[in-house]
């Protein structure tokens, strides 16, 4: 008997595909309480060859033209009713769930960067939540949004909005916090990009070249803490090259370091079309093809019926996949189609740019008074949006985009769209007393003119990044086309804006909306700078809050903010000679050095630290004591101190602890713990951080390319406690014979 199943292709036709099944007798499924492997095994056993290759490569590939896929999915492979296998529905949702061709609008949040910017685990498991549970309304089951990859190798990636920073512990332990909360919705949450995908200039065929231990010390260490940490069931090989392989049939990267080294049990999926072959990335570790099934279909049949490729491997993919979707709950909680809690996620998207907005500078103008008689509110749309970020993290907002702009060229594949929440109207709402004018800033004597006569001027500036492109500068004065709806219109030059209305009024706030690192020329001619991030559809009502005080602004930045591009490992970004011609990105220049790392090693002073935010309160940390602990045979240590509120408003401090290795180990200081204090007024409270050697951050480790192994170097451990990377007071040392 043969079993018929309604398969939609890329070209939206229906197929009939055909699923055989199998006759005679079978044992009794394994019960719900059964362990994954064990359930995944049963059906492995039951599966028939065509069955198992279904599994192992997408249905049909989505087209950003508006094909639809099924439930606004950007990828799909269709279950198996015969063993009850569910259907799977892949979706894009680093920054809220990606659902494609209107076929739906789910919450923006703002940038998972700004989550990382909150140093807070608490909110950053809330922001996962609501991608679950938003994933699951959609009717998704598989999420592809947890972008690790490191923001310091390259701030002007265009996806660094999508990332979690430069540090490999934050960004992990950030990063792990999202997928857990996925995962605890019952959708399988995924990681990305494996790995050094770094860079969107010629992302298919750049060549990253990096020794081991640079790589075990910095990308890889940030997947290792957001695999180890969450229990991620999926992760997402990348579209590079690394040290001559591609990313998606890297035996190292796949096979010895991710399966066998962390021992990640559950599947790798190809980035979008980023498969190269069929037997080498197969045995070199790859799981799944996505979207399509160019690879993984008829010639992997062909392979595993020759031999090439070993019956146990493909079973080992399909073990993987199923053991995944077990795992998550997939089959034990099916999906119901439903209305998402729009106004529920929506307070946290506002909550989360509260607590990750970072402010850079604020000489006694902030927060604003709610006498002020009148305020100019300048640029980026502020009347009626906010910015997000563009590509395949791309939401289409609740409540539809209040403008979308263009088709920028590159990346040339989508439009800028803005979020759907007008600082204007939440800046009027503070201040119902004052006169609060706009001006839309493509004229910036206009502009200069209405902030000449207005008490305090607020410029918004923003700058637009999407997956396919690098941003060509750290600077307001490219890329987005503001007021334009075509591809040529001239970009503004905001920064000559912001110069401008700087001269002429003396109280000028800026609020930047981008993605990452800014260089900031007008910055000494300013009074406040306000890092809001995308800040997601309810970001006019968050930065409101945070202007005029009802928020007391506690982010503290992810990445470092570099004085000039000059000061960055690659001044200038590879490029590729052509479309197939693989091109080396040498990372041999910063190697473990990523971030706050290579400025401390080269003795730069970045415009703002990692690690660098201001508060309306003050906060003193003082009393720092060190003592050595252990926890098993693992060598730590612990931290403690008193942290103060000494000013005048409630809010909060993030106290970071870093360590200094022995000196023989040639590595420059480390983030190695945090703890985030909300105090009010004139209280103070005991912190305390735990490091252990054993943690999966191997804090106080080297990777030792010998052993193949991390290592606790012998010698003089330095510690260090401050509220950035460069306000640090040293709290002691101790000594590992
Ligand atoms: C991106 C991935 C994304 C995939 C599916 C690719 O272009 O690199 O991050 O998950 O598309 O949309």
């Amino acid at each position: 008997m043969r079993l018929y199943r309604s398969v939609f292709t890329a070209s939206g036709l229906a197929l009939l595909m055909m699923l055989p099944s199998c006759g005679g007798s079978t044992p009794d499924p394994p019960p719900p309480t059964a362990a994954p492997d064990e359930r995944a095994d049963y059906l492995v056993g039951q599966m028939t060859l065509d069955e198992k290759l279904h599994l192992v490569h997408g249905g049909a590939a989505f087209d950003w033209g508006g094909q639809l896929l099924p439930r606004g999915a950007g990828g799909w492979i269709p279950g198996i009713s015969r063993l009850n296998i569910p259907d799977l529905y892949f979706a894009d949702g680093s920054v809220g769930v990606g659902v494609r061709a209107n076929a739906g609008q789910a919450t923006a949040l703002p940038s998972s960067i700004a989550s990382a910017a909150s140093w807070d685990l608490a909110e950053a498991a809330k922001y996962g939540q609501v991608i679950g549970a938003e994933m699951r309304a959609f009717g998704l089951n598989v999420n592809l949004g947890g972008n690790v990859n490191l923001t310091g190798r390259e701030p002007r990636d265009g996806r660094t909005f999508e990332t979690k920073g430069e540090d490999p512990f934050l960004a992990g332990s950030i990063t792990a916090a999202h997928l857990k909360a996925i995962q605890d919705q019952h959708v399988i949450a995924g990681i990305k990009h494996y790995g050094f995908n770094d860079q969107e200039s010629g992302r298919g065929t750049a060549d990253v070249q990096i020794d081991d231990r640079s790589a075990r010390e910095s990308d890889l260490l940030a997947f290792e803490i957001s695999v180890k940490d969450s229990n991620v069931q999926s992760v997402m090989c990348s579209y590079n090259l690394v040290n001559g392989t591609y990313a998606c049939e890297n035996p190292y990267l796949l096979n010895t370091v991710l399966k066998n080294d962390w021992g990640f049990t559950g599947f790798v999926m190809s980035d979008w079309d980023a498969t190269h072959s069929t037997v080498t990335a197969a045995l070199n570790g790859l799981d799944q093809e996505q979207p399509e099934n160019i690879y993984f279909d008829s010639a992997l049949k062909q392979a595993v019926q020759s031999g090439q490729v070993p019956q146990s491997r493909l079973d080992d993919m399909v073990h993987r996949i199923l053991r995944a979707m077990f795992a998550s709950g997939l089959f034990d909680h099916p999906l119901t189609i439903h209305a998402i809690d729009a106004a529920g996620d929506a307070a946290i998207a506002q909550e989360m740019e509260e607590h990750g907005a970072v402010l850079l500078k604020n000489t006694g103008v902030l927060p604003l008074g709610t006498t002020l008689a009148s305020i100019a509110v300048i640029g980026s749309h502020a009347d009626v949006a906010v910015l997000s970020g563009g590509g395949s993290a791309q939401v289409q907002p609740v409540g539809s985009a209040a403008l979308i702009e263009g088709k920028p060229c590159p990346p040339c594949w989508s439009p800028a769209i803005w979020d759907p929440s007008s600082p204007l109207n939440a800046i009027r709402a503070k201040v119902p007393g004052a006169s609060v004018q706009y001006n839309d800033g493509t004229d910036a004597a206009a502009a200069a003119a209405l902030a000449a006569s207005s008490s305090v001027a607020i410029i918004f500036v923003s700058q637009w990044e999407s997956e396919g492109m690098d941003v060509p500068s750290l600077n307001f004065t490219d890329v987005i086309r503001l007021g334009s709806t075509t591809s040529s219109a001239p970009p503004i030059d905001q920064d000559a804006l912001v110069a401008a209305v700087a001269t002429v009024n003396p109280n000028t706030i800026v609020v930047m909306e981008n993605g990452g690192a800014e260089v900031m020329p007008w910055l000494g001619s300013v009074r406040a700078v306000l890092e809001a991030w995308y800040p997601g559809q309810r970001g006019g009502e968050a930065i409101a809050s945070i202007l005029f005080g009802d928020v007391n602004p506690s982010g503290k930045l992810p990445m470092t903010f570099p004085a000039s591009i000059t000061d960055l490992p690659r001044p200038v970004i590879a490029q590729p000679p052509d479309d197939t011609t693989p091109f080396p990105v040498d990372y041999t220049v910063d190697g473990f050095n990523v971030g706050y790392k290579w400025y401390d090693s080269h003795g730069l002073t970045p415009l703002f630290p990692f690690g660098f935010g201001l508060s309306y309160s003050t906060f003193s940390i003082t009393n720092p004591q060190l003592t050595a602990t252990t926890s098993g045979s693992s060598p730590g240590f612990q931290v403690s101190f008193d942290l103060e509120n000494t000013g005048f408003r409630a809010g909060a401090e993030v106290a970071q602890v870093y360590l200094e290795l022995p000196a023989s180990t040639g590595e420059s200081k480390r983030l190695v713990g945090w703890q985030k204090i909300s105090l009010t007024e004139g209280r103070q409270q005991m912190g305390s951080v735990q490091v252990n050697a054993s943690d999966s951050s191997h804090p106080l480790s080297y990777w030792d390319v010998a052993t193949h192994a991390w290592v606790v170097a012998s010698g003089t451990y330095a510690v260090y406690l401050g509220n950035s990377s460069r306000n640090l007071t040293t709290v002691g040392t101790f000594q590992i014979p």
